[in-house]
């Protein structure tokens, strides 16, 4: 279960109303219950129930039962298309191992703002779901051309290109413990300045994902799959 509070030996932890109602009536959990915690900073703990009531109830961390596990250091930036796709986009970085998710703004975007709120709780989810310690943070919608401007110094960028057919991802022995990010475009893809702008970066790798053009929420996946396949752990 994922919560806000800081977790430790004998720490309390108060449930809100829907913790309570998940753990009381949907998982049944009475006092002295067991549950494992987590909250995407001090790794899981395994916690006690020590109140249980209608509205809420309380819990105290016995043990921790696993370290915080950081994933590598990969941004995931793609363009936010309709809103049951953005979420799958998110849940399916967070499960493929992303620090950060990253929704930017292009000239072909559609999406104006996004609910950063929502797609913070999916990318939560996606982490209890894999039973991970840790969870990626989703940054509000920002453009791309602004977040190119400031981008550091030694990040590599997988940019996913589906007008370069047959361009792999080749690494020189060095690029493997660099911090890295992935970007996939809109539905409508990039236009030819953004295309000619991403593929000038010298910090740029233009990378296919096969002949067929692949819709935004399959290349992520397709791209997240290639990342970790040559760089993740
Ligand atoms: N410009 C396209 C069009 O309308 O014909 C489609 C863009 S595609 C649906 C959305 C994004 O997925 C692309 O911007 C790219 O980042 C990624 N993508 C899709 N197929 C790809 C491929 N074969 N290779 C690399 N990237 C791909």
């Amino acid at each position: 279960l994922y919560v806000e509070q800081p977790l430790g030996q004998g720490q309390s932890v108060p449930l809100t109303r829907d913790q309570a109602h998940y753990l009381f009536g949907v998982m049944r959990l009475a006092v002295k219950g067991q549950v494992a915690l987590f909250n995407g900073r001090d790794g899981e703990w395994l916690a006690e129930v020590s109140e249980a009531g209608k509205r809420g109830g309380t819990l105290t961390c016995i043990e921790q039962t696993k370290p915080l596990q950081l994933p590598p250091d990969l941004w995931f930036l793609f363009a936010p298309i309709k809103k049951a796709r953005t979420d799958f986009i998110v849940e399916k970085a967070a499960e493929m191992g992303a620090a950060r998710i990253l929704p930017v703004q292009t000239e072909f975007t559609n999406s104006e703002r996004i609910r950063q709120d929502r797609l913070q709780a999916h990318a939560v989810e996606a982490a209890e779901q894999c039973g991970g310690t840790f969870v990626p943070e989703v940054a509000d919608l920002q453009r791309l051309d602004r977040l190119l401007d400031a981008w550091p110094e030694d990040r590599q960028l997988m940019f996913c290109n589906e007008a370069e057919v047959g361009s792999a991802l080749r690494l020189a022995a060095n690029e493997k413990g660099r911090p890295w990010a992935i970007l996939i475009g809109p539905e409508g893809g990039f236009s030819d300045q953004e295309r000619a702008r991403l593929t000038g970066l010298p910090f740029a790798h233009v990378v296919s994902l096969g002949p067929r053009i692949l819709r935004a929420d399959t290349a992520a996946v397709a791209a997240l799959t290639m990342w970790q396949q040559a760089l993740g752990d």
